[in-house]
């Protein structure tokens, strides 16, 4: 078995869905792929969510953003894009903690 990054591209539910930089395990023999639990998990989020996103804001903060975005000189859109994940990882939520298998 060989570890190798490949652009993992499937048809799900009418959507040609590509995951880039997808982890895989390669048989030398037979060429059989076998996907990493990471791997797994992130074909699977690419399943559940597109990455299109429309979102209802008021009026002012949408002339806020693309103020924004025209001082930057980007899109609307890139510009939402950088503010929502700068926002997500300033405002990380609790997860559970890993459990671990005890035997009993
Ligand atoms: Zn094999």
């Amino acid at each position: 078995m060989q570890i190798e990054t490949i652009d993992y591209r499937f048809h799900y539910q009418g959507r040609d869905i590509t995951v880039p930089g997808v982890a895989v395990w390669v048989c030398d023999h037979c060429g059989e792929q076998v996907f990493p639990y990471e791997s797994a998990r992130k074909i699977e989020t690419y399943k559940k969510y597109s990455g299109r996103l429309h979102l209802c804001v008021p009026p002012e903060l949408h002339a806020e953003l693309a103020r924004r975005a025209q001082k930057h000189h980007q899109s609307v859109n890139q510009e939402a894009y950088q503010i929502l994940e700068l926002a997500l990882k300033a405002m990380p939520v609790k997860t559970k903690p890993v459990t671990s298998v005890t035997a009993s």
